[in-house]
């Protein structure tokens, strides 16, 4: 009897560079590997972080880098970090801008400041022709306006949770949605729903790891090896196999990153 081949699947977005991982790294890329993760795409949050965004991506293979500065940090990024990012996006040439946004949850960041580095940082997805990684909570609208401000066509609003309207308004712009461990707790109804009605074209996995662990792995570390059982889940929501999760996602993710990955 021939072993099923593990599925294709690209995790579009890990922060495999985050020091969770630093006493077994490696070991969580050869049991991703092994699970059928064939790419992974980590985004940088900080100026200070792309270093080490791209010495991640240096040493693992199936690693890609975005650069870009987080909204969850708009109070420490400096004027000067928009030139440092320009100019690592020109040197470097990452597989997008992220991980960039808006979150109007977080009370103790200035919005305006959040708006300030997000359209300058579209304003350098647009001059680079690079997709955009979207962190967007409680923000769906707002990103919305921004996008067409800046004429951004392409991108994945990472961990999506908003209503379908919102979903269809990403989708018709011309982005992605991205699903991970969030929709595997069976109280997450809305998110769960949207899971299995959106067409498929329109979703990416995810794993958003260390954080946003899955439901089997509550309140621990998640990680980029759970990507084949987020994908499972994903099969049993929509009734289809897993086959299928992993061939359409992951030929939406070349839509975004190219046909390079
Ligand atoms: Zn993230």
């Amino acid at each position: 009897m021939s072993e099923a081949l593990p599925p294709a699947l690209i995790d579009t977005h890990c922060h495999l560079d985050a020091a969770e991982f630093d006493a077994d790294r490696d070991a969580v890329v050869a049991r991703s590997i092994a699970a059928g993760v064939t790419h992974i795409i980590v985004p940088a949050i900080t100026a200070d972080n792309i270093a080490a965004v791209q010495t991640t991506c240096d040493r693992y293979s199936l690693c890609r880098p975005a650069f870009g500065l987080h909204p969850m940090f708009a109070m420490r990024h400096q004027l000067d970090d928009l030139l440092r990012l320009r100019a690592a996006v020109q040197a470097a040439r990452p597989v997008a801008i992220g991980e960039i946004g808006l979150d109007l949850f977080v009370t103790d960041v200035d919005v305006a400041q959040q708006i300030y580095y997000f359209s300058e940082q579209l304003k350098i997805a647009r001059e680079f022709d690079l997709p955009v990684l979207l962190h967007t909570r409680h923000a769906n609208d707002e990103i919305m306006k921004q996008l067409r401000r800046f004429d951004i066509r392409r991108g994945i609003a990472h961990a999506f949770n908003g209503s379908l309207q919102q979903a269809e308004a990403f989708i018709k712009q011309g982005f992605k949605l991205g699903f991970g461990g969030a929709f595997t707790y069976t109280r997450a109804s809305n998110l769960r729903r949207l899971a299995a009605q959106l067409p498929l074209e329109a979703i990416v996995l995810e794993t958003d790891a260390p954080d946003m662990a899955p439901a089997w792995a509550h309140q621990q570390r998640n990680s980029p090896e759970y990507l084949a059982q987020i994908a499972s889940e994903l099969a049993a929501l929509r009734g289809v196999d897993l086959a299928t999760i992993a061939q359409v996602t992951s030929a939406n993710a070349r839509m975004i990153f190219g046909d390079e990955l």
